[in-house]
């Protein structure tokens, strides 16, 4: 709620004057009733580059990779969703609820992974908004309403994301805009529903999930939502769950053979474990884990006391951090997740150096685990290992170049280093890849002016000016235009 509430300030309330100085796309008239992939994109972009800067944007890689595992997946699955790069993130909200934007961007709440109780129930919510996006059904509904221009569009989709979790903000944000369209594009239409329920099945089918989790979630959610009265969760608000909607997830079970055992991820467990140990008051969730210990309640042991690990971390309780994580790893069953945490325990304790041994060992077992291995390149950060970290990030920069957090990474690295020019120059390329022109420009300036240079960095450093500049000039034209 907070999530949504902030992206709504920043963004929405902000926007009819200043949208060319906020750098927001050219939506074009909308009378041409053409929402292109193209717009759609760029519309996405501008919305998710706020979203990477809220507080409550869950920039934990490891989250995000899991997340984005499910996601890949199931979008693999289906050849409907030919073309579309889909990105997944993670947003800290308890409220049960995932939405997509546009240009292929879905967003999940945490709340709707620590309320799944299976890695199908959780995947059941994606496949259905992967449907939606492999549909247009964001671009179908805006050129559906060809009379609104493209700024309440912007406006309305920022709404739309606000009001999934907050109906006073929805109403905050009509107020700034115009209401009509605003109530209009809350929901998208029954008939757009449907057919992301059954596109939505489909992909669950195909991509080997068990399918009858879909209407067991759902059902569940909709139980649950007679307890909220009018204060549904967001999901239920934007996804009004019919008794007949149900009824036809149930339908498609029924012409499926009785369910196959889904053994469970156990990265599905301990990623939901992370998410509700760092949800709410630290010592609740601390007694959560405790309990469920106690009381053998928990669909994976040690996923329950990794959750207790994280959540006595958050708490301060380090000695008792430690015992547990020791108690973890006696267990047979290593997951990296219990390696990287067992790192975070030294380094609450003060004690880098054993970090670091924690997780040497930890890459040696998982070689080409780049969790692992990013986790490593941290505690050696922390250790004030920076030319070793500088090696390990360049290798893994090497092999991944589109990924930001590597740059980012260098950079601190640099700082510590004290060489000045290449932490400039990494902070250029991970603000590139995040999508902020202006501020890698002005970190190559900032290149251009440290005193460390040779003159061969600093010819490396006008190249990527130069091309910089020029893009820049060109994305202004086609603004223009
Ligand atoms: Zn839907």
């Amino acid at each position: 709620m907070r999530f949504l509430l902030s992206l709504l300030l920043s963004t929405a309330l902000a926007l009819p004057p200043f949208v060319h100085a906020q750098n927001l796309p050219d939506l074009g008239e909308s009378s041409q009733a053409e929402f292109s992939p193209h717009a759609e994109r760029e519309l996405g972009q501008s919305i998710m580059s706020r979203i990477r800067r809220d507080p409550a944007y869950i920039d934990d890689p490891e989250v995000a990779a899991y997340i984005s595992g499910i996601g890949q997946r199931l979008a693999a699955a289906t050849p409907e969703t030919a073309g579309i790069d889909f990105h997944f993130f993670a947003v800290r909200d308890p409220n049960i609820n995932a939405f997509a934007l546009p240009g292929g961007y879905i967003g999940v709440h945490s709340g709707l992974v620590t309320a799944a109780m299976t890695e199908s129930e959780f995947a059941s919510v994606l496949a259905h908004e992967i449907a939606h996006v492999s549909q247009r059904h964001i671009a179908r509904q805006l050129q559906a309403q060809s009379q609104i221009g493209a700024l309440s569009m912007i406006g309305m989709v920022i709404a739309m994301l606000a009001a999934s979790s907050n109906p006073q903000v929805a109403e905050a944000a009509a107020v700034a805009g115009s209401a009509a369209p605003v109530a209009a594009f809350l929901n998208y239409s029954r008939e757009f529903e449907r057919e992301a329920d059954r596109l939505g099945y489909q992909i669950l089918r195909a991509a080997d999930f068990d399918v009858h989790a879909m209407p067991s979630f759902f059902e569940r959610l909709q139980r649950s939502t007679r307890l909220y009265e009018n204060n549904a969760p967001g999901y239920l608000r934007t996804h009004p769950l019919t008794t007949e909607r149900i009824a036809d997830m149930q339908h498609r079970t029924r012409e499926e053979r009785p369910a196959r055992m889904q053994p469970d991820s156990r990265t599905f467990q301990i990623v939901r474990a992370k998410l509700r140990a760092e949800q709410g008051d630290a010592s609740d969730a601390a007694a959560f884990f405790r309990e469920a210990l106690a009381d053998r309640r928990y669909a994976d042991r040690g996923a329950a006391r990794y959750g207790y690990v994280v959540a006595l971390l958050r708490m301060g309780d380090v000695a008792t951090a430690r015992a547990q994580w020791l108690e973890l790893r006696k267990a047979a069953d290593s997951h990296p997740m219990y390696e990287t945490v067992g790192a975070r325990v030294y380094l609450a304790a003060g004690e880098p150096e054993e970090a670091v041994r924690v997780l040497q060992r930890a890459v040696k077992k998982h070689p080409h685990n780049d969790l692992v291995r990013v986790a490593y390149a941290d505690v050696l950060q922390q250790a004030h290992r920076h030319q070793e970290a500088v090696s390990l990030l360049s290798t893994l920069r090497s092999e991944r170049p589109g990924e930001p957090r590597f740059y980012q990474m260098l950079a601190k690295s640099y700082a510590g280093l004290g060489q000045r020019v290449e932490q400039h120059r990494a902070l250029a390329e991970y603000y590139y890849l995040t999508g902020s022109l202006p501020g890698a420009i002005q970190q190559l300036e900032l290149a251009q002016s440290a005193k460390d240079a040779d003159f061969y960095t600093l010819s490396a450093v006008d190249a990527r000016l130069r091309q910089l500049r020029a893009q820049q000039l060109q994305e202004m034209k086609e603004r223009q235009r």
